[in-house]
């Protein structure tokens, strides 16, 4: 399977990214993280979903939904972020160090209504 290479925030990143993001998924570029040598597994495992998230939806996909169930959300909603469904299964996934190994495809969808 085509893995993804961690590396640190590029300057631009840090130049665009909200202080207290910790780490982003960039497919097919890699995983970035603030600090290289303090980030946890639980926050490369929970960038590890996303990258399969990302794979699945042929990365353009992931983030129109993304976008758009964040737009939807924060309407109705206090904390969107917390509760869109690449999220919420990345958040509730990501102390499940197996958890990649048995994830059927597509898994996010159960967690739009959830
Ligand atoms: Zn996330």
């Amino acid at each position: 399977m085509f893995e993804p290479k961690v590396k640190e925030f590029t300057p631009f990143l840090k130049g665009i990214l909200f202080k207290n993001v910790i780490g982003i998924t960039l497919c097919p570029f890699g995983i970035f993280v603030k600090d290289i040598n303090k980030v946890s597994h639980k926050t490369i495992n929970h960038e590890n979903i996303h990258w399969q998230q990302q794979l699945e939806m042929l990365i353009v996909f992931f983030y129109i939904l993304y976008f758009v169930e964040w737009v939807i959300k924060m309407c109705f909603m206090k904390d969107a972020y917390m509760n869109l469904s690449f999220e919420r299964e990345a958040y509730n996934n990501d102390i499940n160090f197996d958890y990649l190994a048995t994830r059927k495809p597509y898994a996010w969808i159960k967690y739009i209504f959830h």
